[in-house]
């Protein structure tokens, strides 16, 4: 790891006298000297705040806790902290206690969706897995705003071997996505023992962490566990850069030893008003991203959690965004902006729209510079008849575990295999009149 700055020298000889910078490379002690308190904080920095601030401040920190990493803090800006990304994704904003009638506590339903203790279960064939309630910092646009800071804890054997119970006992389930809190501030041990768990289920195909430590504690990622990750392939890293800033040397160092262990990288960023709201932002992300070998994969829109409200923007930002990178650079750096529907309905890409009209065999499409086109269709294309019965089909697919397939949703509509012709939504007026009718009849 990269030899600390002078700024950084300072921040660790306040926090623990002349010795401590030999400290500040150890995640341990990192993490037991986060910072907590609007006094240690001003104290460290030497940002001041006034008294009216302080009050407002407080009242803020009462409702949802502050917690940073000494790291974390070395990179906020003390001579323009007000417009500094870091300082805005680590430092509560009395702002946070605003709530409107449209925020939630849980937006996406996760604890709805939850048929097992620390397992969220909302796509066909992966689950999340909530493998830990600790977090190195606590980012002041987390979506699980509601549990952040509440119990600080680690889920015990008997409580994971429940979640691992569930993933055994549903052959369906071929990716699990560990999340927490941070999986990464487990021990590696422990860390170690899920993997190994998670490993012996034959059905699990691919096991996925996703973790902040890069950004927040890259002096996490240390060799040794690193040395645990690769026993467990294929394991692949989401990681959650939010601005080009945070893409320092030490964040730098972690990723590369990651990627040299051959896991795959992903970020996913969260569009935040006042932090990366600008085109030209977020392409310096992105590229610094793949220059560390980092696969852009989601941009959010900013989920109705409780407290984030100022930090939303139109969704209209996002596809400005999503514009401007398109055609304007490396494809594979151009992360899926999504929308994760309220409600707990998944995921939901959004994109600006580059089918302007369609007739019969001809499509017009327009291109990143406006230049407008068309793209002939065949005149005449056999269309194949899919009632997904594949040992009847010319098409090959001869996989002897090509398994028994159902579909949903649209794809369901489109599948010749289904009868169904419509999705009706519940509660629809115009049904119960049917409804009616028949039981009146
Ligand atoms: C995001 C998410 C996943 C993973 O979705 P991918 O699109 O496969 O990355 C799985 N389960 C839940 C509940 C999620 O929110």
């Amino acid at each position: 790891m990269p030899i600390p700055s002078p700024r950084q020298k300072e921040i660790a000889e306040r926090i623990g006298g002349p010795n401590a910078l030999s400290r500040w490379h150890d995640w341990h002690w990192q993490h037991r000297h986060t910072v907590r308190s609007l006094e240690d904080f001003q104290q460290l920095t030497g940002i001041a705040f006034t008294e009216a601030e302080k009050r407002e401040l407080e009242k803020t920190i009462a409702h949802f806790p502050m917690s940073i990493t000494p790291y974390y803090l070395s990179l906020v800006d003390p001579d323009d902290c007000r417009n500094d990304p870091v300082f805005r994704q680590a430092f509560p904003s009395p702002s946070e206690l605003v709530t409107y009638p449209w925020d939630m506590a849980d937006p996406l339903a996760e604890d709805i969706d939850s048929p097992a203790p620390q397992i969220t279960h909302r796509y066909p064939d992966r689950v999340l897995f909530h493998i830990s309630n600790v977090c190195a910092m606590y980012c002041r646009h987390c979506t699980r705003k509601r549990k952040v800071g509440d119990i600080d804890s680690i889920p015990d054997k008997a409580t994971v071997l429940e979640g691992i119970e569930y993933i055994r006992s549903h052959p369906q389930v071929r990716d699990v996505l560990l999340s927490g809190g941070d999986p990464f501030m487990l021990s590696d041990n422990y860390l170690d023992w899920i993997l190994t768990e998670l490993r012996q289920i034959p059905h699990v195909e691919l096991i996925r962490i996703g973790t902040r430590t890069p950004v927040v504690l890259p002096y996490r990622i240390t060799d040794d566990l690193v040395a645990v990750l690769r026993k467990h392939h294929p394991i692949w890293v989401n990681t959650h850069f939010n601005h080009p800033r945070e893409v320092t040397t030490s964040a730098r160092t972690a990723l590369a030893r990651m990627a040299d262990a051959g896991i795959p990288l992903g970020n996913q960023t969260v569009l935040l008003a006042g932090v990366n709201d600008c085109p030209r932002i977020m392409k310096r992300l992105v590229h610094k991203l793949v220059q560390n070998r980092v696969r852009p994969y989601y941009l959010y829109q900013c989920d109705l959690s409780e407290g984030l409200s100022h930090f939303r923007t139109p969704v209209g930002k996002g596809i400005e965004i999503i514009e401007s990178l398109i055609g304007h650079t490396t494809g594979f750096a151009v992360p899926t902006y999504v929308i994760d529907a309220p409600g707990g309905g998944g995921k939901i890409p959004v994109m600006p729209n580059y089918l302007i009209s369609w007739s019969t065999n001809k499509v017009i499409l327009r291109n990143f510079e406006g230049v407008i086109t068309t793209y002939k269709e065949p005149d005449s294309y056999e269309p194949i008849f899919c009632d997904r019965k594949c040992e009847r089909c010319s098409l090959q697919l001869k996989l002897d575990d090509a398994e028994e397939c159902r579909v949903t949703g649209i794809a369901q509509l489109i599948s010749d295999a289904d009868q169904r012709i419509t999705l009706v939504p519940e509660m629809l007026e115009r049904m119960e009149r049917r409804d009616e009718e028949l039981q009146n009849t």
